[in-house]
């Protein structure tokens, strides 16, 4: 099997699962509890907390952990929404966001809270000119993804920051897949709230973090416990927390390497798609992308049919985000750039990881290639 299935979830490191191992088998305490027991998990708890800080740039106690991205969206959004009133503004978001973000941010519109979803252009870059627009009718939060998961093109973050300071407004950026994969510093990049989550860079599924910069405005969405200092309550899950904190150590110490390698193995890779599939073309900004996506379009094809055809073959990639790829609807990312449905049908994400090799990439080409093949004569 050649996995190239990064973006929607990467398997657990050695290292991560020994970690893990040793968290369940001896450190079973409750770490609110004063014991020594407790003491013992609280213990793990913080040391991963630093190990979490330490790659995205921020203080240890910047870090709140979640149950993942999902919830560390949904917290950024909603819990600033509701920490500050309808007079400071409405919420800013765009097109191309992930559901995590799009759907508390449809919730509120739902709720009066006045939304805003910004354009990006062909290339799936944010249009920086509706910024200026944006911020006329006063902006409470502005949540603008730092990396697209579909394309991988690395969103304008620095252009947002400088539009949300004109106005007071607070910047969350889900940095869920940019995380790992190029270099995060939320203080460099001046946002206040940042996602990241544990089962993409290697860490186990149920695990990830928002970091949040001291006097934010951010109300919990969960009640009862004093736990992640009462913006996150309930008994922390120490395992997954312990193997989060890894997962992050690891990445912080790869990150250059991988990033050079997967970049070469990407450009390989599409290059030959290119050359050997007529009427092929990449989705994306191609010189401001995560250095391991590739999201193809092929032309009159089916994406969904080429997906399960390489299934068969022994390979995994996926047609858009593998949580919209259940319900069978053309990429919301490609309709954004302004592409045909049928056009935004046609594509494939290829998105590759760690295990990759230049080996997996030549035998992936000839897989893709046999898989275009059986659908054109299954066709004619
Ligand atoms: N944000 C982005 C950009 C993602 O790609 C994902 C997962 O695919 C999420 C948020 C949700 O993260 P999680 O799966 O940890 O809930």
């Amino acid at each position: 099997m050649i996995y190239a299935d990064y973006n929607a979830t990467t398997p657990v490191d050695p290292e991560v699962r020994a970690a893990m191992v040793c968290a369940l088998e001896a450190s079973f305490g409750n770490a609110s509890s004063l014991h020594s027991a407790g003491q013992e998990a609280r213990r793990l708890v913080e040391r991963a907390r630093a190990q979490a800080a330490a790659l995205v740039g921020a203080q240890p106690d910047e870090i709140l952990f979640t149950s993942g991205g999902t919830e560390a969206d949904n917290l950024a959004v909603l819990g600033v929404a509701q920490a500050t009133s309808l007079a400071k503004g409405g919420i800013v978001t765009s097109s191309i966001e992930h559901q995590a973000v799009l759907a508390p941010c449809k919730h509120l519109q739902e709720g009066g809270r006045p939304v805003t979803f910004l354009p990006v252009d062909a290339d799936g870059h944010l249009e920086i000119a509706a910024l200026a627009d944006a911020v006329k009718s006063g902006v409470a939060l502005f949540s603008i993804m730092l990396a697209n998961n579909e394309t991988g093109v690395i969103q304008p973050l620095a252009e947002v920051v400088k539009a949300a300071a004109s106005c007071g407004a607070v910047v969350h950026t889900d940095a869920v897949q940019a995380v790992g994969k190029m270099s995060v510093d939320a203080k460099a990049l001046g946002v206040s709230l940042l996602s990241f989550s544990s089962h993409k860079i290697h860490g186990p599924k149920g695990a990830g973090a928002l970091y949040v910069r001291r006097n934010c405005p951010l109300a919990p969405l969960l009640h009862g416990g004093r736990q992640e200092r009462s913006l996150r309550p309930g008994t922390e899950n120490v395992p997954a927390i312990v193997g989060f904190g890894k997962a992050c150590e690891l990445a912080g110490a790869r990150l250059a390497a991988d990033s050079r390698r997967l970049t070469l193995l990407r450009d390989r890779f599409e290059a030959q798609i290119l050359a050997r599939i007529a009427g092929t073309r990449v989705n994306g900004r191609r010189e401001t992308r995560l250095p391991n996506t590739s999201n193809i379009a092929f032309g009159d094809l089916d994406g969904e049919a080429i997906t399960i055809n390489l299934d068969m073959l022994g390979m995994a990639a996926s047609n858009g985000a593998a949580c919209s790829a259940v319900d069978h609807s053309p990429s919301h990312v490609l309709l954004a750039m302004g592409q045909g449905e049928s056009v935004a049908r046609s594509a494939v994400r290829f998105s590759f990881g760690r295990d990759n090799t230049d080996e997996d990439i030549d035998r992936a080409v000839e897989r893709v290639v046999q898989a275009v093949n059986l659908l054109r004569k299954a066709r004619s």
